[in-house]
């Protein structure tokens, strides 16, 4: 049956990899995020090309708790209801905690947990009338373990791991599951754009910067990819993990194995 998808930072890297993989299943799909008016329409028609159900974009800014209502809401009322919330958008900030900009660090926390409980708010009443619904948090291995100099995004994902478990004991009899998914390192645009620059500053070549420098915490020494994230969501989001509930799946090639 086509279930109503809605994902937050979907316009690029994981969140776009997560759309796409249940669009392919023949569900509705709402995508969120920045990005060009003519970028967007190109993703919202290329989901739709994939799917039997639609792609709707909505523009709500994760740092606002009024127009995240309203993202949850226009899914609801386009669709009937929410099925799968997946809460992904992230962004980073790399700086010693002393000379951290501190509307840096509200950023962070607003739009990499914060946005996580308005979202969870507006859905878990539509989740919790059709007695089923799948939430699903993307985490990072910085949920679980800490790097120096990301201490925003280190503390946002720590967060969300407790606001995973406590939803989903509060969820528990409801047929509803909330989970949270622990990425390593995944070659999105964001990354990607810092290896030329990397490998020029420490005359490395762009594969010794990929190998020696990103992925030196990650024991495969290679990158997870945005679709494997995606194949990940759909085993969550299916009948098959309804008693997974409250915990985190790393998918991090070895890094918090360590
Ligand atoms: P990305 O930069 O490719 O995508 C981020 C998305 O979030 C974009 O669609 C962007 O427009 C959107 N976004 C940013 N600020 C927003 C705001 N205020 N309101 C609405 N949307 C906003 O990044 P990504 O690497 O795909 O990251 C996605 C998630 O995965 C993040 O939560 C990130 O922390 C997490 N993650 C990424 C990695 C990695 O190595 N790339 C590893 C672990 C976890």
């Amino acid at each position: 049956m086509k279930r109503t998808i809605v994902v937050t930072g979907s316009t690029s890297g994981i969140g776009l990899a997560i759309a796409t993989a249940f669009a392919g299943k023949g569900d509705n799909v709402v995508i969120n995020g920045f990005g060009k008016a003519e970028e967007i329409k190109a993703i919202t028609e290329r989901l739709e090309s994939l799917s039997e159900g639609r792609a709707l974009y909505h523009p709500a800014d994760m740092t606002k708790p009024a127009e995240i209502a309203d993202l949850i809401e226009t899914a609801a009322k386009t669709f009937g209801t929410v099925d799968v919330l997946v809460n992904n958008a992230g962004i980073q900030h790399v700086e010693k905690i002393e000379d951290f900009p501190i509307d840096k660090w509200d950023q962070i926390i607003a739009i990499n947990l914060s946005s996580s409980f308005h979202t969870m708010r507006a859905a878990i009443p539509h989740m919790k009338a059709k007695k089923h619904g799948r939430i699903i948090n993307i985490a990072s291995a910085h949920g679980l373990v800490a790097s120096p100099f990301k201490s925003a995004y280190v503390a946002a994902k720590h967060g969300i791991l407790g606001l995973t478990k406590t939803a989903a004991l509060e969820l528990a009899e409801s047929g509803v599951t909330v989970n949270a998914i622990c990425p390593g390192y995944v070659l999105t645009p964001l990354v990607e754009k810092q290896i030329p620059d990397t490998a020029r500053a420490r005359g490395m070549t762009e594969e010794q910067v990929k190998t020696e420098v990103i992925l030196k915490a990650q024991p495969t020494h290679e990158f997870v990819k945005a679709e494997e994230i995606g194949a990940l969501a759909l085993y969550l989001a299916s009948d098959d993990a309804r008693q997974v509930t409250g915990t985190h799946i790393s998918i991090d090639g070895g890094w918090t194995a360590a």
